[in-house]
């Protein structure tokens, strides 16, 4: 074994560019003894769920040493695939600063300013909010902060992180004096693992370890009644954080008391309950009771990571099955285009008018970035970069000023009404400050700078790994310690092809691992003239003596596709971008809330038709669909008027297809025969869209 993997990297050093799975699947006899792998015995047969997603195959070896660079998983703790590198080491460049600006420009940049809930926050001192919405804002806008290296932004964290330091107690607890609530302390932790990151602030680390001493000598309070139980794991995010840098037992100790003691997330993602039959019968909960909280949408986001990040301990393969059978089971019961799950605001099916809060998808984004740093799956990476280019922006205005609560595949109108949402109020679909409730106000902000931050990943071979994609620029020490940066160069998603560029200050040898997405067939790579194929859902690892100047071109073909979703309707996708129809949006003003700041409650109608069927080959829709226009990403890619990406459809109206409950109707089924006239449309990036259809009946006329 060992023979074959010397010469397997002799191959690789000659022909430039080879395989992760071949190199790391010949590790497996090289783990340390101490180390428990009963994976093997325990990994999910494969069957047909797994085939959406990459079968989790033999458990990745650990790598015969670890990243010698940046804070691992020590023993007992199961080795992650790919090692998080500090906030601050990934930079984002072009299409993608311009976004985080923005956003900096935007709410983020002045909620602080006039938002009550924050204005006289008790996280700062005031007699205000005492609980989550502190710490949510916090999430957000501190690695945005530090992303752009904004000193405005830096110097409005610091009054918060000032009290939070400030109010620590001799037995470990901190935060507001009136809050007794765990739930709001597990924000503020992550909050502060950031803020550590990018300033080295010893107090914070010395916070978050007495916080883990009180855990430690308190009984266990995680019931699953409260916001504290259900989301208990959330604090092993940090758990696992803090064993890094001070490998104190203790610390497990205490993720081991929260898992046993609170919410069972493993049992529940391998026995879902929540299926399309118990929607059917109304057997789901909708309320806000011990058994409903399972059925809410923002904790479901969360604890897709919980039964993962309880697996580094474990090393149990349940633990790891249930991460994969939960997304399959979200899938097929709740499963939205782009990769969400809907719940609106408990988990209410696949019907394209039905809401995703969007907590859940910033929820949703974060448990991917952790779940792709465990294991090192490019299915999570994918999903990744379609909820961060699709759903993420698509329930933002361009201007990030107004936010929706819950946002719909099909979405023909924005304004205060009844429509079909589990428990969601009137205002839900708005585009606003607050539309139905304060939470996504506070916890929007973490989407984008967070998605940035995990761009890049360090590996055990010491050297990168860019595991999704976005103009950026990493800056991190590989080999024996040299510092390198890797620039990113490109206009993805809207552009299929991506220029690294090494900068160093000497030659240095380190392996680069690039990820292949699923959807990629005929993906190339292209190192110092050379070129290779690139097989879909792997890594690529390119091992060779870099200079400073060198350059890697990897090449991702973008072939239309279509999805079959909810009544056998179609949607169209391409690359990491789900396709809608392009409609006359008219935005009528409901409410200011601001003298001067553009701080308005919108609501939406269209000004042109939407009930289209689409004139498609689905099987083939390259045959019905041709790119008609690609530009570069302006400073704002995500507005109709700015659509990089423009496709050409022909389609029908057809006149039974009309608005139920103030959202589009039931989609008709397909093949839908329509005496309209055949008439050309544009399908643009979703993200771009704030009304729009996503998912269309298909017309007869090609089918006959
Ligand atoms: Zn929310």
């Amino acid at each position: 074994m060992r023979t074959f993997f010397v010469i397997l990297l002799a191959a690789c050093w000659t022909n430039t560019v080879c395989w992760a799975g071949e190199t790391t699947a010949l590790g497996e006899n090289d783990e340390p003894a101490s180390v428990k792998l009963d994976d093997n015995a325990q990994e999910p047969a494969p069957r047909e769920w797994l085939c959406r997603w990459n079968s989790p195959g033999k458990p990745a070896a650990p790598a015969a040493e670890f990243n010698r660079h940046y804070p691992t998983n020590r023993l007992p703790l199961r080795p992650t695939k790919f090692v998080a590198l500090p906030l601050g080491s990934v930079k984002p460049q072009g299409w993608l600063k311009d976004q985080l600006t923005i956003q900096a420009n935007g709410l983020t940049g002045h909620l602080d300013e006039f938002w009550p809930p924050l204005v006289k926050t008790a996280w700062k001192g005031g007699d205000g909010e005492k609980w989550e919405r502190g710490p949510y804002y916090l999430d957000g806008l501190v690695p945005l902060a530090y992303l752009l290296d904004d000193s405005r932004l830096i110097a409005k964290t610091r009054p918060w992180i000032e009290g939070i330091l400030a109010s620590g107690q001799p037995d470990g607890w901190f935060g507001p004096a009136q809050n007794k609530d765990r739930w709001p302390l597990a924000v503020a932790m992550k909050v502060l693992t950031q803020y550590h990151e990018a300033t080295g602030d010893p107090r914070a680390l010395k916070l978050i370890a007495d916080y883990f001493a009180y855990l430690h000598k308190a009984p266990p309070d995680w019931p699953n009644k409260d916001w504290r139980g259900v989301r208990a794991m959330e604090n092993a995010v940090t758990a696992y954080w803090l064993y890094r840098r001070t490998g104190d037992p203790n610390v497990l100790k205490v993720a081991e008391s929260i898992h046993k003691n609170s919410r069972n997330w493993t049992d529940y993602f391998t026995n879902f309950p929540w299926t399309t039959e118990a929607l059917r019968t109304g057997s789901i909960p909708y309320d806000w009771k011990d058994v409903g909280m399972t059925a809410h949408v923002v904790n479901v986001a969360m604890a897709t990571k919980y039964p993962g990040l309880w697996w580094q301990q474990s090393g149990d393969g349940r633990h790891k099955e249930a991460v994969y059978r939960g997304w399959a089971s979200l899938d097929e019961h709740h499963g939205q285009v782009g990769g969400r799950f809907s719940g609106d605001e408990h988990l209410s099916g696949r019907r394209p008018t039905q809401g995703t809060e969007l907590c859940a998808v910033v929820e949703s984004m974060f448990s991917l970035e952790k779940l792709l740093e465990i294991f090192g799956d490019t299915a999570f990476a994918d999903r990744l970069e379609f909820l961060a280019y699709n759903a993420n922006p698509g329930a933002c205005t361009p201007d990030y000023w107004a936010h929706q609560y819950d946002q719909q595949a099909n979405q023909v109108l924005c304004t205060v009404a009844k429509r079909q949402w589990s428990t969601n109020s009137d205002t839900s679909n708005l585009y606003g400050l607050e539309p139905h409730y304060g939470c996504c106000t506070a916890n929007m902000h973490q989407g984008w700078p967070k998605f940035v931050a995990h761009l890049w990943m360090a590996t055990h071979d010491q050297g990168l790994a860019a595991v999704a994609y976005g103009p950026s620029v990493v800056r991190a020490k590989v080999a024996g310690g040299t510092e390198v940066s890797v620039e990113e160069i490109t206009d993805y998603p809207f552009d299929e092809t991506i220029r690294f560029k090494l900068m160093s200050p000497e030659p240095v040898e380190f392996p680069l691992h690039l990820r292949v997405p699923s959807w990629a067939e005929g993906a190339t790579v292209n190192c110092q003239g050379k070129t290779e194929p690139a097989a879909p859902g792997q890594f690529l690892v390119i091992r060779r003596r870099w200079s400073p100047g060198d350059e890697v071109v990897i090449k991702l073909p973008m072939k239309m596709r279509t999805e079959t979703r909810y009544h056998d309707a179609v949607a169209i996708v391409r690359g990491p971008l789900v396709y809608s129809l392009r409609m006359g949006e008219h935005f009528d003003q409901l409410k200011r809330h601001h003298p001067t700041l553009p701080v308005i409650d919108w609501s939406v109608h269209p000004t042109t038709p939407w009930n289209y069927g689409l004139l498609l080959d689905r099987h083939n829709p390259e045959r019905s669909i041709t790119v008609a226009h690609t530009g570069k990403p302006g400073q704002q890619p995500f507005a109709q008027e700015t659509a990089p990406v423009v496709l050409r459809v022909k389609g029908r109206t057809i006149p039974e297809w009309k608005l139920e409950a103030n959202s589009a109707g039931q989609t008709p089924a397909s093949p839908v025969e329509s005496q309209d006239p055949l008439v050309d449309l544009d399908l643009i990036p979703y993200g771009c869209t704030r009304l729009r259809i996503t998912e269309f009946p298909v017309l007869a006329d090609e089918s006959r």
